[in-house]
């Protein structure tokens, strides 16, 4: 056992109270996995656990938990408690502090989750978690409909716990899920988006969305989003390929992408999701440099839909990606190559514009991508040879936008072989592009 969590549990019963490790450590210990967060439960009442340690944070006082302090680390200290009466179907209203260990168990979600380990090392088990974790089933301490109906980020607690420990759901618990899955809505929107991260960085983000779809909880967001997520089903033979992916944003790019939104619209939707401003401009970066690219090699008028991607001899594709990188930014660019990459390349089931461009486009993109990149003698203004003072001097003009446009321009030039990124050539060229 890790030695402060010994020490805390140690000082706490030669006091002559119970203490017991709680919750997630307990799981992870009894599946030999690395431990994160430590928690502990106690018979003692915060002043009381206070009184045992010289160094204490009264971190969450209002739900009976202290924060030990010990070199080793923090570790925090909960007295028993239950819950009474929930409110707004996320929060108890009060809790209510008790004595008993089985009882603080059996307020715990999942049974997995509701096992304790004495300062021995025994685990204390009393709703069957080991046999739950034997079988590989994620089953709701108690009634399971009463419990997701009493706080429904269960329900997305579910879905991960299910996804990243590799269990199946259990019937009752999963039909419970499907029947409760409208309480989402009294769901704060950051709680909602801090799950899903977690589902996508965790070892099985496809699995994670072929629950959510089956669960059908993201139709009942607090705040309805204009993402079709339906579309996850028509990219089904590729959703696989996102678990291939490392890295949060790369991930969401590829889900995002496959849901053929403009994105614009995904912007929208990121930021009603409380993403970050960095994860979002990231994400928006690749997506809107993919739609840029569809659109320059979408030919024709009418639906773009039907117009023929398969136009994309090399040549084009080279000079619209190399354009296209220069736009919307290397990081982009080096991003969507990644997640092109990562996707099948037999011809897909799927249906629409995504589908011709993951044909037609995707598999020349994979092949020469990278060597056009590196073609690029310049990525971004930074690296162009001349700067906005040095055209300002050169054309005796006052700055103002035209001169950001400009060198846009030159950069573009360069960019695509056909101007050298010299000054003298850069200079002679901004001064015939101003006649
Ligand atoms: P992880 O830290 O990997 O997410 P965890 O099980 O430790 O997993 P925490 O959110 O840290 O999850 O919660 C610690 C424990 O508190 C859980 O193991 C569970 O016993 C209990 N718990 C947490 N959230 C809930 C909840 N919404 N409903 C019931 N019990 C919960
Ligand atoms: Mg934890």
């Amino acid at each position: 056992m890790d030695h402060g969590a010994a020490y805390v549990l140690n000082a706490l019963t030669s006091a002559g109270y119970e203490a017991y490790l709680v919750g997630g450590c307990v799981r992870d210990a009894v599946l030999e996995r690395p431990i994160k967060d430590i928690d502990i439960a106690t018979s003692a009442l915060p002043e009381q656990v206070m009184a045992c340690f010289p160094r204490t944070a009264p971190t969450g006082l209002q739900h009976g938990t202290v924060t030990v302090i010990l070199e080793q680390g923090t570790y925090e200290v909960t007295t028993f408690r239950k819950e009474a009466q929930y409110e707004g179907f996320r929060r108890p209203a009060s809790v209510e502090y008790i004595s008993d260990l089985t009882e603080d168990l059996r307020r715990r979600d999942f049974t997995m989750n509701a096992m304790a380990m004495d300062i021995a090392g025994t685990v204390i088990d009393p709703f069957g978690g080991q046999k739950d974790l034997d079988l590989g089933m994620l089953r709701c301490v108690g009634a399971a409909e009463e419990r997701f109906g009493e706080d429904a980020l269960r329900m997305l607690r579910c879905i991960r716990f299910a996804s990243t420990y590799n269990l199946e759901v259990e019937a009752k618990t999963w039909q419970a899920l499907l029947e409760q899955a409208p309480l989402l809505r009294h769901i704060a929107i950051e709680r909602v988006r801090s799950e899903l991260e977690r589902m996508i960085e965790g070892p099985a983000p496809a699995r994670a969305v072929r629950l959510l779809l089956a669960s059908r909880l993201m139709a009942h967001l607090k705040k309805q989003l204009p993402l079709p997520f339906e579309m996850w089903l028509a990219h089904d033979d590729a959703l696989d390929a996102v678990s291939a992916l490392s890295g949060q944003q790369t991930r969401w790019a590829l889900l995002l992408m496959f849901l053929e939104t403009p994105a614009d619209t995904v912007r929208t939707a990121l930021q009603e999701l409380t993403f970050s401003r960095a994860d979002t401009d990231a994400v928006v970066a690749v997506l809107s440099l993919r739609e840029w690219l569809a659109a320059q090699l979408t030919v024709g008028g009418g639906d773009p839909r039907d117009a023929a991607l398969e136009t994309a001899d090399p040549a084009t594709l080279a000079r619209v990606w190399k354009l296209g990188a220069v736009r919307r930014g290397e990081a982009a660019a080096r991003m969507l190559l990644q997640v092109l990459r990562a996707l099948p390349q037999q011809h897909t089931e799927a249906r629409g514009e995504l589908a011709r461009f993951r044909q037609t486009v995707v598999p020349l993109l994979v092949r020469h991508a990278e060597t056009w990149l590196s073609e690029i003698p310049c990525l971004s203004l930074k690296e162009l040879a001349i700067t906005g003072a040095d055209v300002t001097e050169a054309l005796d003009e006052k700055p103002g936008p035209w001169m950001g446009v400009l060198l846009q321009q030159l950069l573009e030039r360069v960019a695509l072989g056909e101007l050298r990124n010299d000054r003298q050539t850069l200079l002679h060229a901004a001064r015939d592009a101003s006649k």
